[in-house]
């Protein structure tokens, strides 16, 4: 493999990383993977992982495409034991997908929407972190993707916002649950510019607005994002469990 000016902390490991064809999910793969891991990259839809997969093949990562719809029970056990039974091992899972059906007020939100925030945001992560908890290597570390949202839900975004202040809460109960061998952080990003947030850089007045909350004058890139992953799982970061690294440009968190 040619340099990729990164440090190779992460030679030998094994990552899940779930939601990984585009956006954070697949810059933390490529990002994990150029420094030394073996990635399995995975989403709904088998047309994606496969584009996916030959782009990291292609900066000559070792990587396994598994298609994966969270939600679905099935498509999680078969993505811990295809990892398995490929890699022999599993050191890092990094639960990222998420969805944001509707941007209606709580007050207004149908017990649909609020079943499927539910279910993806919350639910589907913890489900997969049960069914790979008893593969996690010691020195093993598991990753919650939550959102700046989560500190402070906005009115466009308000449910949303609260299952990701939840992952906050469920950070701290998990990394308890696993610890001493296995970290669990999570990553509470700001705004990148990507499928899933499309709509707030469709309008000019909003993108504007949520500019001018960060202190860097810019919004994130998903490689930001992949760089505090890679920092976290790494050994770098071997005394930090159970916190929440906000990745905003300095967007208000907590004091
Ligand atoms: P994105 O670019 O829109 O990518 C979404 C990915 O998720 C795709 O690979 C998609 O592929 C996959 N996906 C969608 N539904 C899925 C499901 N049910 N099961 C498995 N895979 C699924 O998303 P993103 O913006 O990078 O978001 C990633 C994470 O970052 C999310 O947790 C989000 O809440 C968080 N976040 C994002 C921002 C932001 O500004 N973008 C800010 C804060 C937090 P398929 O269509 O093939 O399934």
């Amino acid at each position: 493999m040619a340099s990729s000016g990164f440090p190779r902390r992460l030679n030998g490991k094994v990552a899940i990383i779930t939601a990984s064809t585009q956006g954070i999910g697949f810059a933390t793969a490529r990002r994990l993977g150029l420094e030394g891991a073996s990635v399995v990259v995975s989403s709904r839809k088998q047309n994606n992982v496969d584009e996916a997969v030959e782009k990291l093949k292609a900066e000559g990562i070792t990587v396994l495409g598994i298609p994966c719809h969270v939600g679905n029970g099935e498509h999680r056990r078969n993505l811990i034991k295809s990892t398995i039974d490929r890699f022999g091992r599993l050191d890092i899972l990094v639960s990222n997908a998420a969805v944001s059906p509707s941007i209606d007020p709580i007050l207004n939100m149908s017990e649909a929407a609020m079943d499927k925030l539910w279910d993806i945001n919350i639910k589907s992560g913890i489900l997969l972190i049960q069914e790979a908890a008893s593969h996690l290597a010691d020195g093993g570390s598991v990753i919650l993707i939550s959102s700046i949202a989560g500190f402070n839900p906005q009115r466009t975004l308000a449910m949303y916002g609260v299952t990701k202040t939840a992952l906050f809460g469920l950070t701290k109960a998990l990394a308890a649950e696993l610890a001493p061998n296995v970290r669990v952080n999570c990553v509470a990003p700001g705004f990148v510019h990507t499928h899933l947030s499309d709509f707030i850089f469709q309008h000019e007045d909003t993108k504007e607005e949520v500019k001018s909350q960060t202190l860097l004058d810019r919004f994130g890139s998903a490689d930001d994002m992949a760089a505090a992953v890679a920092f976290l799982v790494s050994n770098d970061a071997a005394y930090i469990t159970g916190e929440v690294l906000p990745v905003s440009g300095g967007m208000p968190s907590r004091l």
